[in-house]
């Protein structure tokens, strides 16, 4: 894994913990710092990474927190509070 990957990782897992603290403006930051650096790098995030960010916000969702979570038609709909929502097919 290269550094900028590595990088990621860190300021997902940073951002994680950030939110789980319910911190939230500490992990958009952090979340922000990723985002940059996957630009920069031409990186594609990781998938729990894109799945537990909000797009148009960069808050760190925690469903059951700040996110609403639902399964409807073999997809995933995950509600943000700033009311953005992002649909991914169910994968178990
Ligand atoms: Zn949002």
């Amino acid at each position: 894994m290269d550094i900028a990957a590595e990088r990621i990782e860190r300021l997902h897992s940073l951002a994680r913990a950030a939110a789980a603290d319910g911190a939230d403006d500490r992990a958009r930051y952090y979340v922000r710092l990723a985002r940059r650096v996957a630009e920069r790098n031409r990186l594609t995030l990781p998938r729990a990474f894109r799945q537990f960010t909000c797009d148009r916000c960069d808050t760190y969702l925690r469903p059951g927190k700040n996110a609403r979570v639902r399964v409807r038609d073999g997809h995933v709909v995950i509600t943000c509070d700033c009311g953005a929502h992002a649909r991914y097919p169910y994968e178990g």
